[in-house]
């Protein structure tokens, strides 16, 4: 045993030269793509409401400008350390290459428990950390492009922006500095389910592959799916919300303080205005409670979904888990150990790092809204739906009959942005999981879906940085 003190850079770098050897490129190139290349490391006072000033840690690593400008949520934590933004920063290039999102790896983050400040200090301690990120080049539409992470959202987005914007006159692009913000301050609709509607279409696209269900013994499709979802915040509502949707059966949801089962399926919504009334899902009308939550990961079911924490399926549990299938909705649910002994039990494991990368993908479209100065579907929505209507309008006169008048609206409907956005979503999911599923098919030794996901990512920066032409 080692006596170094665990970092989760250097896992990453493990899983990386795991993946690494089934590619074909040389050993220097590989050092480079994993490299940090610039890692900002800072401290500023800020005057608190008391009148005391504290001293702040904060962080910005850009891990890869093998496409500009680098994306990446930012942090606000009492764990923030600079081996975690590092380790984050190129997971981010990793997810970003295999959605075919071109931008560079970055993170941020800044040291503070958000809930020990006022909302007058997170104000300031945010606008001044963007200040310092343009006194360095750090931030800007074609440079470093930040994002909401955990413990910050709209809000603080808006006042990166405004901040951004105003030591920046006249940069007409100064919207595209940061993603995540609010429609009214240039964010673009559809981002809020955005990840677990990326975690519904990449899952449900493994699910209409006949070789992979073959192989698992699962009949093709999502409908009739028995589902069981572990966190019922963000992620886990949607995924819940759509996998219902579209006829799966989501039979039990687990939250921290316990889990509910009904082998007909539960509503989301109805369990959400249950928690909110009661304050907590257990007794949810018509479902049995399993007061043990994590005994919900191990209910015989089709696919599991953890949407919670990191580490919640390891050594100890993994080999009690009789999904056939784990949809990695959260970042990092399952330990190296549970992955192996997936692998020898024949479970599909697919991988965090593309299967939530819905929230990435739908900033990409806000960035490009941003840089174009338009909303999605402004220009062609009436042009559509004028062309549509007069095509109906000749088939119902040369055939004599009328389109009935709910299918009349679906046809003649011209694309609004959320329209636009989730479709390009799916594409981006049903793309990149077929690109993942063929280097895993061309290539048998590799050992799980994760390990291919790698590949994919590693190829497509490979290539990059050797059209840069860099490395003569
Ligand atoms: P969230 O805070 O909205 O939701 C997490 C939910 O999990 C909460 O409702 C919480 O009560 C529940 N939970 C906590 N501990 C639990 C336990 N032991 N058992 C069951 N439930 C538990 O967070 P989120 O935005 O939904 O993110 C969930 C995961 O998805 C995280 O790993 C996050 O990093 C990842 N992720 C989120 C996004 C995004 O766009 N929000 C994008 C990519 C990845």
């Amino acid at each position: 045993m080692s006596n170094q003190p665990y970092s989760f850079f250097h896992s990453v770098e493990k899983s990386f030269d795991k993946a690494a050897k089934f590619t074909k490129w040389e050993k220097g190139l590989l050092e480079q793509i994993k490299a940090c290349n610039s890692i900002y490391s800072m401290r500023f006072p800020v005057k608190m409401d008391d009148g005391r000033i504290e001293v702040i840690e904060a962080y910005r690593v850009q891990h890869s400008q093998h496409k500009s400008p680098c994306k990446g949520g930012i942090r606000f934590s009492d764990e923030v350390n600079q081996d975690e933004v590092m380790a984050l920063a190129s997971l981010m290039t990793y997810k970003c290459a295999i959605v075919n999102v071109p931008f560079g790896g970055g993170k941020g983050g800044i040291k503070i428990n958000p809930r020990k400040y006022s909302t007058y200090e997170l104000e300031k301690i945010t606008r001044r950390y963007t200040s310092e990120l343009v006194k360095k080049n750090f931030i800007g539409p074609g440079i470093d492009v930040p994002a909401p992470d955990y413990g910050t959202g709209e809000r603080e987005m808006a006042w990166i922006v405004d901040t951004y914007a105003s030591l920046k006159p006249g940069d007409i692009d100064a919207a595209g500095c940061v993603t995540g913000k609010p429609i009214s301050q240039g964010g673009v609709h559809g981002r809020k389910e955005a990840t677990g509607l990326g975690v519904f279409f990449g899952t449900r696209e493994v699910c209409n592959m006949p070789e992979v269900m073959n192989k698992l013994g699962m009949s093709l499709g999502i409908e009739g799916k028995r589902i069981v979802v572990q966190g019922m915040g963000n992620v886990g509502y949607f995924c819940a919300k759509f996998f219902r949707e579209h006829g799966a059966k989501v039979i039990a949801i687990a939250e921290y303080e316990g889990a509910v089962f009904n082998e007909n399926g539960l509503n989301e919504e109805e369990l959400f205005q249950h928690r909110k009334k009661s304050g907590s899902i257990l007794n949810f009308p018509g479902a049995t409670n399993i007061e043990k939550t994590t005994e919900a990961l191990e209910i015989e079911c089709d696919i599991l979904v953890p949407a919670a924490l990191e580490n919640v399926i390891n050594g100890n549990n993994a080999p009690r888990i009789k999904a056939k299938i784990i949809a990695e909705a959260a970042n990092g649910p399952l330990t190296p150990e549970a992955d192996e002994i997936f692998v020898q039990k024949g479970v599909l494991v697919i991988p965090d790092m593309y299967l939530n990368a819905g929230g990435v993908t739908v900033s990409y479209f806000e960035w490009l809204k941003n840089l174009s100065h338009v909303r999605y579907g402004r220009m062609e929505k009436r042009f559509t739906e004028n062309m549509n209507s007069r095509i109906l309008s000749q088939i119902e006169s040369l055939t004599g009959k009328e389109v009935a008048e709910k299918e009349r609206n679906f046809i003649k409907h011209g694309a609004d942005e959320i329209d636009l956005v989730h479709s390009g979503l799916e594409e981006t999911m049903i793309s990149a999981t077929r690109e993942i599923m063929e280097i895993w098919h061309n290539n048998p030794s590799i050992p799980d879906m994760r390990t291919a996901a790698y590949v994919s990512a590693i190829n497509k920066v490979g290539t990059s940085y050797t059209e840069l032409g860099i490395f003569p």
